[in-house]
This record gives structure tokens, C-alpha cells and sequence, in this order.
């Protein structure tokens, strides 16, 4: 039997990388006083594509979704902002805002499954809702940043930016784009003609062959900017150089979907091949009003945990536990309430019941544990117990009264 296409088990070693990717951004998230939250893994459709557009391909192409059997259309979410934005406007917090979230979790896509690119996948994301001040899109940011660098991958990482602009920025921009891309409609993909009726801003998204040379002569945003959209820009690429944090411009960078205004970026990581972007998010203040709410300004991104992983230089060894190895009955009789008792202290204790001495302590390598508390009736007379460091080879014998005090001394 095999899983699903493009799904996968998350075995304890990789589950170990990704528990580690979430603690660092995690806290990471929490020094910029975002709380964590979670929404339902499913949500009507309507959440998705009346925020996502119609034109995208999450909505077009890479959406499971299904009806549930009263015939309600339901989709498993794609990704995490539009089930963030309904659950602000469901609990009515929009008063409470500005409102500084971080959630992590499954998301699902039916894409084709390649390096970096599966069915079911984890992102962990913030979403900074209620603030349309450029200093916010900065700190969201430097939050994924900076928790990029803590997890030492402070020198594979590059941050591409571009401004989308404001509503007026972009309907002259789109103007002038139809105008372009309408001259040259008989070269471009039949993705981009579709998008030339519904988005034409997307065509510079495009990844097809035939769109390539046409996008490099298209109009540039930059030309279009209202005043007010070129301040903002400004002053977000102004606080970043203030942060120390490198950025390279790129005026094809828009996003697949169609909520996004103003700052738009995406983190990208050598060593992946294609799927190189990391992290990406941007500027969304439409959504909520998209979504029947109130104007909710907003920033945020996401990241993919999965491409974290393939990036990710070393994996710091987890808790190392101590192995119990008792021999005889007797003994067996004392392990378990002593496993008991020093789990209870907070040891990580793994029981080895079974097999010859050599083959316990293998077993124990084999969990990498850093000591091996060994005891028969032998040791059990005279109140003792061996402990054995695994990485030297050396035993000491300690009175069972005072083992837990000698573990937490060595360890
Ligand atoms: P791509 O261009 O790679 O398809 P995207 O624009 O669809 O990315 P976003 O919707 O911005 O991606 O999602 C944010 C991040 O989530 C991506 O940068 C990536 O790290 C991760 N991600 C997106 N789709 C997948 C997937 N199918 N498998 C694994 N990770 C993914
Ligand atoms: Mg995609």
C-alpha cells in the first residue's frame, strides 16, 4: 500500500526537522509579539475562491474540494490567510486590531509532486491584520528574516521585493499592460490569454517559454506609481537597509493571487533547484472587505516547512535519553518505578527488558542515550547501581538514593 500521491509520513527523524523549523519561528514570531492561532483545515470553498480569484491557479487548478453529504462545497485549505481573515471576521475582532497572528499547519494543493513541491504540505506564516502603516510590512519582514538566520540559513538566503501599488497605481498599470500584451496576443500562452481578460498582472508571473520574451519588454509598475503608493514603497526599502537586510528589486514579482497591494516579497534559498522560494507573502488590504469586513490593512507571509527542511544545514541531536537495563527479576521488579520516578523528574528514560548485556547496550546506542543505568541482584545488595557513559565507555557505581541528584549533576 502506498499513500496518496504527493502525500508522505512524517517519520520521527523528519518530524524531529520539523518540529525544530516550527519552535525556531515560533519564537522567533513571539519576540515580535505575534500569538498563535489556528483555523479548521476546512472551510466552505467560498472562503478560498472568493479571496483567491478566479484567475489563480490555487483556484483554477490545485484546489481539493468537494461536496460533504448534505451537498455543501467544501475545499481542504490551499493555504492560510483567507481562513485567518474569515476567522478574524467570524469572531468579530476586527475591533481589537491591529492583531499580530502566527499559525502553523497542513496545507493541501493537487499540483504535480516534485522535489519541494507535494500534495499535502506544512507552512507556518504570520499575519500582521489591521496596520496600514509601511513599518508593519518591515517587521514581517525582518520576522521571517530573522527566523530564516535561526535556522542557520543566514547565507543561503536572498529577499526579492516589488510594490504592487495602490488602487490607482494599478489601474493605470493593468491599463497599460492590456494595452502591451494585446499587441502581442497572437505569441502568448493560452494561460496568459486568459489571464489578459481577468488579470493581466499575472502574465508577468507566468513561468511558460513562449511568455518570457514578451514579459521582459512589458511596462514596469514603476512608472505607473501614484505619489502616495511610491512614499510607501519608499519607506519600506528605506527601513530595510536601516535593518542591515539586503533586498534585490524585481519587477515580475507579483504573486499569485489577487488580493495582494503594495509590498510584495519572496525569500528564496540556494540549493533547491526549481522550488527555491522559501518564504513569500505581501501586502493584502482589500481582503477584508473582499470578505464582507470592515477595512483590515494587512501583511503577512508564509513559508514552506518542507522546503525549510531540504534546506536545513544540520539537525542539532534531540533529547538524548538514559537507558535502563535492568538484569534479572529482581531487578525488573525496581525498573519501572524507578523509570517512573525519574520521568516524573523530567529524564527522557527508555526501558531495554530484553537480551544479553551486549546486546542492551547496543540497543542503547541504537537510541543514541548518553548513559546506561545498569543493575542486577548483584548491585541491587549493596544499594548501587552501575551508570554507564555511553560516549566514554566508563561506569561509575552511585547509591540508587542519590541517582537522580548524580544524573541531573552529569547531564
Ligand atoms: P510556487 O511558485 O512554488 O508554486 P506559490 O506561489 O504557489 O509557490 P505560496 O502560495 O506563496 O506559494 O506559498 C508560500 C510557500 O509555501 C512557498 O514559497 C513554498 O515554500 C510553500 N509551498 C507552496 N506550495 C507548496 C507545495 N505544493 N509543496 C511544498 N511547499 C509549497
Ligand atoms: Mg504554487
Amino acid at each position: 500500500m502506498q499513500p496518496f500521491r504527493g502525500t508522505y509520513d512524517q517519520l520521527p527523524d523528519l518530524m524531529g526537522r520539523h518540529q525544530y523549523i516550527i519552535e525556531k519561528v515560533r519564537s522567533v514570531a513571539g519576540t515580535y509579539g505575534f500569538e498563535e492561532m489556528a483555523t479548521p483545515i476546512f472551510e466552505y470553498v467560498s472562503v478560498f475562491n472568493h479571496t483567491l480569484g478566479d484567475t489563480s491557479d490555487i483556484v483554477t487548478k490545485e484546489m481539493f474540494s468537494f461536496p460533504d453529504r448534505h451537498g455543501d462545497l467544501l475545499a481542504l485549505r490551499p493555504e492560510g490567510t483567507a481562513g485567518i481573515m474569515r476567522a478574524v471576521l467570524s469572531n468579530k475582532l476586527a475591533q481589537q486590531a491591529p492583531l499580530k497572528f502566527f499559525y502553523t499547519g497542513p496545507m493541501f494543493r493537487y499540483e504535480r509532486p516534485q522535489k519541494g513541491r507535494t500534495r499535502q504540505f506544512h507552512q507556518v506564516g504570520v499575519e500582521f491584520i489591521g496596520e496600514a502603516n509601511p513599518l508593519a510590512d518591515v517587521e514581517v519582514i525582518a520576522l521571517g528574516w530573522q527566523a530564516l538566520k535561526a535556522l542557520g540559513l543566514g547565507e543561503s538566503i536572498s529577499l526579492e521585493i516589488n510594490t504592487l501599488g495602490d488602487k490607482g497605481s494599478r489601474d493605470a498599470y493593468r491599463a497599460a499592460l492590456v494595452e502591451y500584451f494585446e499587441k502581442h496576443k497572437s505569441s502568448l500562452s493560452v494561460d496568459s490569454l486568459a489571464r489578459l481578460e481577468k488579470n493581466p498582472l499575472r502574465i508577468l508571473d507566468s513561468k511558460a517559454p513562449e511568455d518570457q520574451k514578451i514579459k521582459e519588454q512589458a511596462p514596469k509598475m514603476e512608472t505607473y506609481l501614484t505619489s502616495s503608493a511610491k512614499d510607501f514603497f519608499e519607506k519600506v526599502l528605506a527601513s530595510l537597509t536601516a535593518l542591515k537586510i539586503p533586498y534585490t528589486l524585481n519587477p515580475h514579482l507579483v504573486r499569485g493571487l489577487d488580493y495582494y497591494c503594495h509590498t510584495a516579497f519572496e525569500i528564496t534559498c540556494t540549493g533547491l533547484g526549481a522550488q527555491n522560494t522559501i518564504l513569500a507573502g505581501g501586502r493584502y488590504d482589500g481582503l477584508s472587505t473582499q470578505m464582507g469586513g470592515p477595512p483590515l490593512p494587512s501583511v503577512g507571509w508564509a513559508a514552506g516547512i518542507e522546503r525549510m527542511e531540504l534546506a536545513l544545514p544540520e539537525m542539532p541531536t534531540g533529547i538524548r535519553p538514559i537507558s535502563l537495563v535492568p538484569l534479572g527479576s529482581e531487578a525488573e521488579t525496581m525498573a519501572l518505578p524507578l523509570a517512573f520516578s525519574l520521568r516524573e523528574q523530567g529524564f527522557s528514560v527508555d526501558m531495554i527488558y530484553e537480551g544479553g548485556m551486549k546486546a542492551r547496550l547496543k540497543q542503547a546506542n541504537k537510541v543514541n542515550a548518553r548513559y546506561a543505568l545498569i543493575f542486577g541482584s548483584e548491585e541491587l545488595a549493596q544499594e548501587k547501581i552501575l551508570v554507564k557513559d555511553l560516549d566514554s565507555g566508563e561506569q561509575i557505581p552511585v547509591e540508587i538514593s542519590k541517582i537522580s541528584p548524580y544524573l541531573r549533576n552529569i547531564l
